[in-house]
């Protein structure tokens, strides 16, 4: 046996963290988050990403989690249970029991994509499993998440036996952990550069390692398919378009032609490919422009639309841009409703966590009157079941959007 692990079902004696008085309340409901604020000391010198123990004011053990010193989210719970090791074994099953949750779900098709591991939601905070058919992109997005970096890779080749691992560990959540972005093969076979892939029945094209998030909006899927049963004969506006999802499903779906708009040019000529490849491309028209410029732009023109798509990136990062992120939803939704022909459709999507269905809900319907415009919501969307949302975290629920008949 390895001296240094510890003897079965006997926990090594981790250092602990101790919480103020009170401050053990949001962890007895489960919420894996533990603030710097929450905390009252800590015993010894913890290292960045290195399992701690979790106790209340009187000494109680109310789990273990990971601890991360350049974060204002000091910890993160692995387990609430104090008996439980935290070591591959304990990894093990909350991979298979996320794997096993999309096998169920019949999501793993060899040419199917999908959110393998969603953070918090599957019991694995800071870490990010997208499946792209026979490669998986991860990001390790909390110190705990990049402490454990081999044993996840290990563990997702043995449980998957994926054809490559690939790594997209960017953006502003790393950063807060103080953490450098990093991308590249961990494992396998590195992705080829235009991977084929297939989403409600068209062919797909993904760009793992440059293309946006971890190649490309997985989320949407399911969404792109209801927004496409809108779309038979329809003149499709696509704002917000990257590589064109929504307008090849509704294209597919018999739309007679679609507009993209994206401001990425990269994304407009993977859409031109991807179209190409769906045999949808000469009913397209691809422009790289900012979108509230290219509405405006438009709305003067006189042309209008039978469906009009917004999928903006995140406008609201944080509680305190939810009024300025309002305003912005605010305002591309006007333009959008102003370029819907009379009964035809928007299908608008906010992807900020702190605007939530209601206020976004309060946002569109503001929108309407102020561009004097009739809408009724025919449907509620939200982020498919590969994103799930853990009842105790709710941060975890994101996506939203609403298909309104614009009169
Ligand atoms: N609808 C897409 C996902 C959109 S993600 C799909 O189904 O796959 C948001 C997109 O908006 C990105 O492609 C990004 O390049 C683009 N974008 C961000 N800000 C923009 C702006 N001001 N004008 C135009 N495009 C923008």
């Amino acid at each position: 046996m390895d001296l240094a692990e510890p003897a079965l079902g006997v926990p090594a004696a981790l250092p602990k963290v101790w919480l103020k008085a009170g401050r053990e309340k949001s962890l007895r409901r489960r919420h894996p988050w533990v603030f710097s604020g929450a905390i009252d000391h800590v015993e010894g010198d913890v290292a960045a990403g290195a399992t701690v123990e979790l106790v209340s004011a009187s000494g109680e053990g109310l789990g273990s989690g990971a601890y991360s010193p350049a974060s204002q989210i000091r910890a993160r719970v692995w387990s609430f249970d104090p008996g439980e090791s935290i070591d591959a074994g304990f990894f093990r099953r909350r991979l298979v029991r996320a794997v096993e949750s999309r096998r169920r779900l019949d999501l793993l098709g060899s040419r199917a994509a999908c959110r393998l591991v969603f953070s918090e939601s599957d019991g694995l905070p800071g870490l990010v499993v997208d499946r792209y058919g026979e490669y998986l992109v991860c990001q390790f997005l909390s110190a705990g998440a990049e402490a454990w970096r081999a044993t996840l890779v290990e563990l997702l080749a043995e449980i998957c036996a994926p054809r490559g691992i690939y790594e997209r560990s960017e953006g502003g959540a790393r950063h807060k952990e103080g953490l450098q972005s990093r991308r590249g093969s961990l494992a396998g076979d590195e992705p080829p550069r235009e991977l084929e892939l297939v989403s409600g029945g068209a062919r797909w094209i993904v760009d793992i390692a440059n293309g946006q998030k971890t190649g490309a909006y997985l989320d949407q899927q399911r969404n792109r398919e209801r927004v496409a049963a809108h779309a038979r004969d329809a003149d499709v506006l696509d704002a917000f378009s990257y590589t064109g999802g929504f307008s090849i499903a509704c294209l597919r779906a018999g739309a007679k032609h679609a507009t993209l708009i994206d401001s990425s040019a990269d994304a407009l000529a993977l859409a031109e490919r991807e179209t190409s490849v769906n045999g949808v491309r000469d009913r397209c028209r691809f422009v790289t422009a900012n979108v509230f410029d290219e509405l405006r732009r438009v709305r003067d023109s006189g042309a209008r639309f039978d469906v009009v798509v917004l999928d903006p990136p995140k406008f609201v990062h944080s509680a305190d841009q939810v009024t300025a992120g309002s305003r912005g939803y605010k305002d591309v939704n006007m333009l959008g409703l102003a370029l819907v022909r009379p009964g035809g459709v928007l299908a608008t999507f906010s992807c900020s966590g702190h605007v939530d269905a209601a206020l976004f809900q309060k946002i569109v319907a503001g929108a309407a009157v102020d561009a004097r415009r009739t809408a009724q919501i025919l449907e509620r969307l939200a982020q498919p079941a590969d994103h799930p949302v853990a009842t105790e975290f709710p941060e975890a629920d994101y996506l939203k959007g609403l298909i309104l008949r614009v009169h």
